[in-house]
C-alpha cells in the first residue's frame, strides 16, 4: 500500500525526524474531562501535571494508533510492547489508560527525554514568561508549509543529535504542550506497519 506521507511530500527521505499527528480521535468517557486528571500547578498561568491515569472506554481505544481527545497521544498495548521491544524506549515513556473497571486498555506516550531548544530554527516567539512560575510558552508565529499545505519544521544538528527515539520538545505552546516527536527510525517502523499514519516532519537547517 501507498504510504500517506509518500503521497503528501517528495522529500520525505531528507526528514530527520516526525512530530506524531495522528488522525484518528479516541474519546474519554462521556462523564470525564481532562481536568479530572490534572492537578493545577500554577494558578497565574494554569499549568498542571498529569496526577492520576486517564479512563477511556475499550471500544474507543480499538487503533494501533489515535490522538487523544486530551490533545495527547495513545497507541494500543501490542504496539507499546513492540516498541518497548525494539527501540530506546522503556515503560517510562507510556502511562496506561484504563477502562472504568481498571483494566488497561490503551497507553498514552509520555516521552521522559526533552529535546534541546529549536525555536530559533523554527521562528517560535516566546512569550512573557508567567509571573508567578516563571514558566514560558511559545507561539508559532510562522507556519512552514509545503504545497499540500503539510506542515513542518526545523531541527538543528544538535538537538539531532541528541534525540532518542521518543522525545517532547522543550517549547511548550497553548496549554503547555509540546510537540511529541519520534526518530527517524521509529517513524520507518512504523509507516511500514500503519501506511496511512500521519505525521509533520523535521528538516536540518
Ligand atoms: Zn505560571
Amino acid at each position: 500500500m501507498a504510504k500517506l506521507m509518500d503521497r503528501l511530500w517528495n522529500n520525505i527521505g531528507d526528514a530527520k525526524a516526525f512530530s506524531l499527528s495522528f488522525t484518528n480521535f479516541a474519546y474519554m468517557y462521556d462523564d470525564y474531562c481532562v481536568d479530572d486528571f490534572y492537578t493545577i500547578q500554577c494558578d497565574g498561568c494554569k499549568k498542571s501535571i498529569q496526577t492520576r491515569d486517564y479512563l477511556f472506554p475499550r471500544a474507543s481505544c480499538m487503533k494501533p494508533t489515535s490522538i487523544l481527545d486530551t490533545l495527547e497521544y495513545g497507541v494500543s498495548q501490542e504496539l507499546r510492547d513492540e516498541l518497548i521491544s525494539r527501540f530506546d524506549v522503556t515503560d517510562k515513556d507510556f502511562r496506561p489508560i484504563r477502562s472504568k473497571r481498571g483494566e488497561i486498555v490503551y497507553y498514552q506516550i509520555t516521552p521522559q527525554h526533552i529535546m534541546l531548544p529549536i525555536s530559533e530554527e523554527n521562528e517560535w516567539i516566546p512569550r512573557t514568561p508567567c509571573p508567578c512560575c516563571g514558566s514560558i510558552q511559545y507561539d508559532e508565529v510562522k507556519d512552514f508549509e509545503n504545497e499540500n499545505e503539510e506542515y513542518y519544521h526545523y531541527i538543528s544538528q544538535a538537538a539531532l543529535d541528541d534525540m532518542h527515539d521518543f522525545n517532547v520538545t522543550f517549547e511548550k505552546f497553548r496549554w503547555h504542550m509540546p510537540y511529541y516527536v519520534i526518530s527517524r527510525r521509529v517513524y520507518d517502523f512504523l509507516t511500514e506497519r500503519y501506511p496511512r499514519t500521519h505525521y509533520e516532519p523535521f528538516f536540518l537547517k
